[in-house]
């Protein structure tokens, strides 16, 4: 699948933090942006990892939940129209005619850009996926990796695999709509919040919850996409079949540096060695900033990210803008559209 060839002045790879502020930076400049990102939210690490954690070291926010924060970057960066496209990895970075790059994502998605910056974090964010035969004919038609509607689960035979939060949780908001719902875990014991594993403890007494334990999930039965049944199986071998519309494998997130340590970029131990003045990387053109770039002495904190960003805008804006001399301007002075 490929589509049509987006043209744009920059193409930043990850909107965590740190990609989210480069938007508004290369905004300021005049410089439009394309954002991709693995995740289908924005935020990065922030939402996918801490969401209401409060950060203290953001300067001027005492305090702010990682989920506030994101919030607040993405209005700042929403005057500059910037086009998302999430829930897609960056597969290839190929150079193009005029000293542009050519961005590939998983989707077939195509961006032509003057820049680039990659702000990949610690690489992309991915389900943990259960390793079982055709699972992919199943996956985004019967087998999810996160729930975005309680009520696409209304009357369904749901089989919940994991043992840690988003598996209990699930199980418990899960059993007010679902016909039945059977939780498989390789051992009795959970790895979550206490008080959730006494309410989904409570639902089993109750006959709302199935406990399939001490089980791993072996295998998936039906046609053309949908499920008519889960296998699973003891450590000793012996198997069941449960019946079920949905699976819903709950085994955490990976990250991997994946496609992006094939770009030929001068790296350091899956970090992309970056000139600090510019955060320009050892291809002309593209840059890196946030978790992913690495110099002597880098800090790896979301307010040292904010400041590659702006690095990297300004390196970034006589490529795209090669007869304009940029002179230093204070938003202050300039303003913001529509502010
Ligand atoms: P990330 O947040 O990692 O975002 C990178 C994004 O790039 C991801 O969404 C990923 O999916 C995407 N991506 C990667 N590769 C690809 C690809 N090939 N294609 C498409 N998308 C891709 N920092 C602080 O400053 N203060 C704190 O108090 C603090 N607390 C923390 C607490 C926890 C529990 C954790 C885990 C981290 C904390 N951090 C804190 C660190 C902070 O979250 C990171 O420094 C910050 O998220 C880095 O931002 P980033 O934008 O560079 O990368």
């Amino acid at each position: 699948m490929s589509s049509a060839v987006e043209r744009t002045d920059v193409a930043i790879i990850g909107a965590g933090p740190v990609g989210l502020f480069a938007i508004f930076e290369c905004g300021m400049l005049k410089m439009r942006c394309h954002v991709v990102d693995a995740l289908d939210m924005i935020g990065g690490q922030c939402s996918a990892l801490y969401p209401e954690k409060p950060i203290y070291d953001i300067p001027a926010h005492p305090s702010i939940d990682a989920a506030d924060l994101i919030e607040r970057l993405g209005e700042q960066a929403a005057p500059f129209d910037p086009v998302f496209h999430l829930g897609q990895q960056v597969t290839a970075l190929t150079p193009a005619e005029g000293g542009r790059w050519l961005v590939e994502t998983s989707a077939g998605r195509r961006i032509d850009a003057r820049a680039v910056i990659v702000a990949a974090g610690v690489g992309a964010f991915g389900p943990n996926r259960p390793p079982l035969d055709g699972l992919e004919r199943y996956e985004g038609r019967s087998v999810h990796y996160l729930v975005r509607r309680r009520q696409d689960f209304a009357g369904k035979r749901v089989v919940i695999a994991g043992g840690g939060d988003s598996a209990v949780d699930w199980a418990i908001s899960l059993a007010e709509v679902a016909s039945r719902i059977m939780v498989v875990h390789r051992r009795p014991k959970f790895r979550a919040a206490p008080e959730s594993v006494s309410r989904m403890d409570q639902l089993v007494r109750d006959g709302r919850i199935e406990m399939v334990v001490p089980y791993q999930l072996s295998g998936l039965e039906g046609r053309d996409g949908d499920l008519t049944g889960v296998r699973v199986a003891t450590l000793e071998g012996e198997e069941r079949v449960l019946e079920a519309d949905v699976l819903l494998p709950f085994f955490g997130l990976s990250m991997n540096l994946g496609p992006i340590a094939e770009w030929g970029l001068g790296l350091d131990r899956s970090h992309i060695v970056v000139d600090p003045s510019t955060c320009a990387t050892s291809a002309p053109g593209v840059f890196a900033v946030g978790d992913v770039a690495t110099y002597p002495r880098k800090l790896k904190l979301i307010l040292t990210g904010f400041a590659e960003a702006a690095q990297a805008a300004h390196a970034i804006h006589p490529l795209v803008h090669p007869d304009e001399v940029l002179h230093f301007e204070y938003s202050t002075t300039k303003g913001v559209p529509g502010a």
